[in-house]
């Protein structure tokens, strides 16, 4: 049977990037860079002051040193002044240092009452410290020098990166559409959040979980619904998804051997399977393929297999297929706080993992069976058996992936 790690290569081959568009700033978070950023300008694109003070000469900053004031030097403006020995400008942060001077002196560093409102500039000021050369000047280019690789192609826009092409004075950034993902759920089983329930049935719950894992990995999502054990009505919805014109089609329940798992026989109808099983615990039914050549993910129904799934397969083609650059997961290590048993299958366990004694631990949240959702809810990572380990002691060192 196929391991993981195969599985995730060949779904991995299915996926391309998706086209790129142009958006305007405002619409950038979370979206992908679908090209290089290269300074334009420098940043800071002048010097400037970091504090409200007096902008002047090294030479001149004795303690108890009188100064003229030659000028006021406000935010915004740029002026031709040049200060000269025995002289300074008041100036104000942001504001552009005038020629001549080489430091800025705090306000509450000199005799100048900084505590009244709105004064006019004084004639004169003495020094009550000194500074050095430079001391609260931010120079031209210290962040970033014009032709500077700013950002780099394939990285998601996060606050920092807008507030970066803000500077930069991008107004339009180059990204990657958003992949389309089509989610499908299945059973006769099923009845929708709004019902009460009646013997027999259970409420749907699977498309909110994977519609939140989906919109996490900033996909825009087609809910297909909740189709029933029958064929016709899983093609027809499949078909809705063709319709939609999505990337990508993620389905759970239905694929294993019921007599009523249709989901299986109605991709390979109109579509390929890759493969069928993967051997991992828990989820080891689980179809790959495409549907009429768009990629398909038949999950296995059980809450906590779909999940997995998708944590483990779905999410590393989503980042392929949105841009992002291979980026692998922060491998985290943890202490076991207890024995583990396993089958020998790749096992991803839902464990709650803490500080303890500068270490992280990790233990097993409850019931790790295949339906148990709360044991689910209750873990902050997933703990890793590899293949061909049947038992662990307490204190191996094993992986884990953070859930948030
Ligand atoms: P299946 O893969 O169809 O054999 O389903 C496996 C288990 O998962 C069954 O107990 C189903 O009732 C349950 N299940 C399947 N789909 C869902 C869903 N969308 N929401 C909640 N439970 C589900
Ligand atoms: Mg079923």
């Amino acid at each position: 049977m196929l391991s993981v790690s195969e599985a995730c290569a060949r779904i991995l081959e299915a996926f391309q990037p998706v086209e790129p568009q142009t958006v305007p700033l405002a619409r950038a978070a979370g979206r992908i860079l679908s090209s290089e950023i290269t300074a334009g300008t420098d940043i800071p694109p002048f010097d400037y002051s970091s504090v409200d003070g007096f902008a002047l000469k090294v030479a001149d900053n004795s303690v108890g040193r009188t100064l003229r004031v030659r000028a006021d030097i406000r935010a915004g403006t740029s002026s031709d002044i040049v200060i000269h020995p025995g002289e300074c400008a008041r100036i104000m942060t942001g504001a552009p240092i005038p020629d001549g001077a080489e430091a800025v002196i705090m306000v509450e560093d000199t005799d100048f009452n900084y505590h009244a409102p709105r004064q006019p500039a004084p004639q004169t000021v003495i020094i009550h410290k000194a500074v050095h050369l430079g001391e609260n000047v931010r120079r031209r280019g210290e962040d970033l020098h014009i032709g500077d690789i700013a950002l780099s192609h394939g990285i998601r826009v996060r606050a920092q990166e807008m507030g970066l092409l803000a500077m930069l004075g991008k107004s339009e950034v180059h990204v990657y559409r958003r992949p389309r993902l089509a989610l499908l759920s299945g059973g006769d089983e099923l009845l929708p959040v709004e019902v009460d329930l009646i013997p027999g049935k259970i409420h749907e719950s699977n498309s909110y979980a994977l519609a939140t894992l989906a919109e996490a990995s900033g996909v825009e999502l087609v809910q297909l619904g909740v189709a029933t054990d029958n064929e016709e009505d899983i093609r027809s919805r499949l078909e809705k998804a063709v319709q939609a014109k999505v990337d990508v089609i993620v389905s759970s329940a239905g694929v294993s051997v019921g007599a009523f798992d249709y989901v299986r026989s109605v991709v390979e109808a109109r579509g390929e399977l890759n493969f069928w099983k993967v051997n991992m615990r828990p989820g080891k039914p689980l179809v790959f393929g495409k549907y009429r050549n768009i990629p398909f993910f038949g999950l296995p129904g059980n809450p906590v297999s779909a999940f997995i799934g998708f944590e483990v397969f779905v999410k590393p083609a989503l980042r392929k297929l949105g841009g992002l650059s291979e980026s692998p997961r922060l491998k985290q290590k943890a202490i076991l706080g207890q024995p583990i048993e396993s089958d020998g299958r790749e096992s991803y366990l839902r464990a709650e993992v803490s500080e303890e004694n500068g270490q992280l631990v990790a233990r097993l949240t409850g019931h790790q069976g295949s339906g148990n959702i709360f044991s689910l809810v209750r873990a902050n990572a997933l703990l890793i058996v590899p293949s061909g380990v049947k038992s662990l002691p307490a204190s191996s060192e094993v992986e884990i992936w953070p859930i948030t």
